[in-house]
């Protein structure tokens, strides 16, 4: 089943494709590296839900301290993937 409009707002690299929940913030306010090593940026909300679902992953240390310590606080909150749980 396709959910997805035309009219709905583009969401940040990072987000996952079956997570249904919009972007928070900027959409490069940080970047996850994958364990394999892939880069994509995103908002810290879904950096914080990719983070809490994937063993290895981590945040680019370039990211801004504030937004990196923001991803960890609400990844440690979050389930993995979160929005098979309906959060
Ligand atoms: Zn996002």
């Amino acid at each position: 089943m396709d959910t997805r409009h035309d009219c709905a707002p583009p969401r940040c690299p990072a987000a996952p494709a079956p997570d249904p929940t919009p972007c928070e913030g900027p959409h490069d306010a940080a970047t996850i590296i994958y364990p394999h090593g892939r880069e994509v940026a995103g908002c810290v909300h879904h950096c914080a839900r990719v983070l809490a679902g994937l063993e290895g992953a981590r945040v680019h240390p370039f990211a801004s301290a504030g937004s990196a310590m923001e991803i960890y606080l609400r990844a440690r909150e979050l389930p993995p993937c979160a929005w098979e749980i309906g959060k």
